[in-house]
């Protein structure tokens, strides 16, 4: 019989009784039909013994308060299609398997597994009968991830560079490699859960899994745990790692080096090291992405006829021509020399040309300028031609 027929068979029926029957009127109507169907008394009759070998099977049943109760339940279930709540397995005492039929022959029916419901109902019956737990990988718990910060210089982050790092967090016992076990025992597998550190908690017919008491969840017990990390198999240790910066990397980036976090619980994976980079401002030098910018101080004068810069990149110098007639506050631009990018190349250097007026001048250099003055408006300019505010 598969599980949808056993679902679907209607055991009232079977009895002729309706399914608010008392328990007397069950077992009154099971006693006359099981004297009328019996074969002794009907040899040879195949179509009363198939219905005298149904009439037992409602009987067990309906008979026991216990399973009638489950099966009320799960065709009440089946019939509104509510099978989505936390697993559906039969109750304590090994569920049908006391009225003369196993649960693993009546579930383990074919058919049925083609419509989903024999997958259903054949991975939660399994376990609930106990016929031994399904899934025997345990689950270790992975160690947690661990944050930290590093600062580095401003050059240091765009050209990239190695950096070492103080940590100080739970790493494998050095003593017991992780398990967790005194030296030259080991830890066993829990018999309540059988290693998957889940068990079933039934309440009438419905199953929970929830975390095993017995090995606190993690699927083995340690008879004798190791004396140096008390069986948890991890130990706080300071260490010192080093962490490769690459290049361009900018301020508040997060570096993620996998497997470099807290140890797992006895040999459990181990979480992963998260650095975020902090990088010191510069004092020549801004970014913009992967640009350089540099501001350089430029006099009226070198603007106006135009000169050869000599501005620092990262790694040197470079001369940068400013060409006659140039305006306050313009960026010229040296392509590849700004900061170098993941996959080869680098931005551009921006540098912006600033007037840095002089506050204080000697006499010639007053008379000269006065000088100039005159001559410049002689020759006709007017800064403030065209302008709105005139
Ligand atoms: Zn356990
Ligand atoms: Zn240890």
């Amino acid at each position: 019989m598969s599980q949808r027929e056993w679902i679907e068979k209607d055991f009232y029926k079977e009895l002729g009784v309706s399914s608010d029957a008392s328990a007397d009127e069950i077992k009154k109507a099971y006693r006359k039909l099981a004297r009328d169907l019996h074969p002794d008394a009907n040899p040879g009759d195949t179509k009363a013994e198939e219905r005298f070998k149904s009439v037992s099977e409602a009987h067990a049943v309906l008979s026991d308060p216990a399973k009638r109760k489950e099966y009320d339940e799960a065709r009440r279930l089946f019939a509104s299609g509510g099978f989505g709540r936390g697993g559906f397995s039969p109750g304590a005492g090994g569920g049908f398997s006391q009225g003369g039929f196993d649960i693993n022959d009546l579930f383990g029916g074919g058919g049925a597994a083609a419509d989903g419901l024999g997958d259903l109902f054949g991975g939660l019956f399994n376990r609930g009968a106990g016929g031994g737990a399904t899934r025997t990988s345990s689950r270790p718990r992975r160690g947690s991830d661990v944050e930290t910060e590093t600062t580095l210089e401003f050059r240091e982050a765009t050209l990239g560079v190695t950096v070492p790092l103080r940590l100080t967090s739970p790493l494998p016992c050095t003593t017991c490699h992780g398990s967790g076990a005194k030296p030259g025992t080991s830890p066993r597998v829990c018999p309540r859960c059988n290693g998957t550190g889940i068990v079933s908690r039934n309440q009438g017919a419905f199953g929970f899994s929830e975390p095993c008491d017995d090995c606190r969840g993690t699927g083995s017990i340690i008879d004798s745990p190791c004396e140096v990390c008390h069986g948890n198999g991890v130990t706080n240790r300071t260490r010192t790692i080093t962490v490769r910066v690459p290049a361009g990397v900018s301020d508040g980036q997060k570096i993620r080096l996998a497997g470099q976090g807290e140890a797992g619980l006895r040999g459990a994976p181990s979480g992963d090291l998260f650095v975020t980079v902090r990088v010191r401002p510069d004092k020549v030098f801004g970014r913009n992405g992967d640009d350089l910018t540099v501001v350089v101080p430029v006099s009226y004068g070198e603007l106006v006829l135009g000169t050869t810069v000599s501005v620092p990149t990262l790694e040197g110098r470079v001369g940068v021509k400013i060409p006659a007639g140039t305006a306050d506050g313009r960026i010229l631009r040296v392509r590849g020399r700004g900061v170098p990018k993941r996959g080869g190349g680098a931005g551009d250097l921006l540098v912006t040309v600033k007037i840095a007026v002089p506050q204080k001048l000697d006499d010639p250099a007053v008379d000269a300028l006065k000088t100039y003055l005159e001559a410049e408006k002689a020759s006709g300019f007017d800064p403030r031609a065209g302008w709105a505010g005139a």
